[in-house]
């Protein structure tokens, strides 16, 4: 496999931040006003309380937010860093998958490699420890992108667990050959299976086989869907409608629906509720979206971003993400859901602490509901040791400022280490 350099530093861990068994003193737990040590032992949670009777090594928490790891639930990683390569006219939808197609021919595995490996350290920074990758596959870009973001799970299991969605960006129906690529990459090491309507000109029949290839594979699906600020001719319905019928609830989730921000609040509380009934899922991407909607107005852009926390409170898996890294879809970015929650925040108008405490769990315990859990989630005993050390007092401190990760373990071990930076006056 290609070292890059970005993937050839990795192992080498901090040696300053204990593992194995070591308790985390004095930090504030989300939810929870007063001071906690948390003692961790065989990578996972031994226990939590006030002032634990331990011998272990010791971290000073200085009152600072502990949470488990950040959940990334939607990121393409095989198409990160190419803004280079491509051309922004029109900022639209049509022209970014445009552009990233006749950039994709020319991927090679090292080439995606080396791009996705820094953006999951760079993910892995911010404090994010599970992450929902697509991933292009069809017969422009082959099987190379697919083996390389295989090979960047294998290279950062430690640190991040990686789900890698086979993704057919660029329609079924339409591209020959792309149905039977998803089928083997299922067949070869996929998690789960992604589908994207609105570049179809058989929308109904894209959903369809998507479907019937997670049947097939009995595998989840994760649509990007309903992509535009038009507010009629959504297909979230269908998608309702067939999670319903194969009986698929919870195994559902829907990426950007931004028609839905188009919505009057009695027929989106509608949705939501059928969404929430159907176990349909849900991740807002609120950098693409902003990027690429609206282009058609010259004065009072529409913001273009679907109100995930009031989806949440409809009772809906909700979540917000990063989707894309400096390509032709988002030209910005860093992999941090600290800064993507704070900008969402601001787009969303949730500025009071409750809803900013909601914010911040669209980026954690909300999230890990919308993925596939392998193992359970949060600071309680049992969990897995995945922490991560905050420079905040709050979840919604933490969104509001977005506060830097400081340190991390994944499953008792170290991941990162960031000093509070410093001034010398
Ligand atoms: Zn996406």
């Amino acid at each position: 496999m290609p070292a890059s350099g970005v993937a050839a530093r990795f192992p080498s861990v901090p040696v300053d931040l204990p593992a194995g068994e070591f308790v985390v003193r004095g930090v504030r737990l989300p939810g929870r006003a007063d001071l906690q040590d948390i003692s961790v032992s065989k990578g996972r949670i031994a226990a939590i309380g006030h002032e634990l009777a331990c011998d272990a090594p010791a971290v000073d928490g200085r009152g600072r937010l502990l949470t488990a790891g950040l959940v990334e639930t939607h990121i393409h990683l095989d198409k990160a860093g190419i803004i280079g390569r491509c051309q922004i006219c029109e900022g639209t939808l049509a022209e970014a998958v445009a552009e990233t197609s006749r950039a994709k021919s020319g991927f090679t595995v090292a080439d995606v490699y080396d791009r996705a490996a820094a953006v999951v350290e760079a993910a892995i920074l911010g404090g994010t420890m599970r992450l929902r990758t697509f991933v292009e596959i069809d017969p422009r870009a082959g099987y190379r992108s697919f083996e390389a973001i295989k090979a960047v799970r294998d290279r950062f299991a430690p640190a991040i667990d990686i789900e890698i969605c086979a993704f057919a960006q660029e329609g079924l129906s339409n591209d020959p050959g792309t149905e039977e690529m998803l089928d083997r990459a299922l067949n070869e090491g996929a998690d789960l299976v992604g589908g994207c309507p609105y570049t179809d000109p058989d929308p109904a029949g894209h959903i369809a086989r998507i479907f019937e290839l997670a049947r097939r594979h009995g595998v989840a699906v994760d649509f990007h869907l309903d992509f535009d600020l038009d507010p009629t001719g959504s297909n979230l319905p269908r998608v309702i409608a067939e999670t319903e019928a194969r009986g698929w609830g919870g195994r559902v989730s829907v990426g950007h629906v931004t028609k839905l921000s188009a919505w009057r609040p009695d027929a989106f509380d509608a949705i939501g509720r059928r969404m929430a009934q159907a176990g349909v899922t849900v991740t807002v991407l609120p950098a693409t979206d902003l990027f690429l909607t609206g282009r058609d107005a010259d004065h009072l852009i529409p913001r273009g971003v679907t109100p995930a926390h009031r989806l949440a409170a409809l009772g809906v898996t909700a979540s917000i993400a990063t989707n894309n890294v400096l390509n032709p879809f988002t030209p910005f970015g860093d992999a941090s859901l600290m800064r993507m929650a704070n900008l969402y925040a601001t787009v969303a108008q949730a500025g009071t602490p409750e809803a900013l405490d909601t914010v911040f769990s669209l980026v954690a315990d909300s999230a890990a509901r919308l993925l596939q859990p392998t193992s359970p989630y949060g600071v309680v005993v049992g969990a897995p040791a995945d922490l991560v050390l905050f420079d905040a007092a709050s979840p919604g401190e933490a969104v509001a400022r977005i506060a830097p990760a400081l340190m991390s373990w994944k499953a008792g071990r170290p991941v990162m280490h960031r000093p509070p930076a410093r001034t010398y006056w």
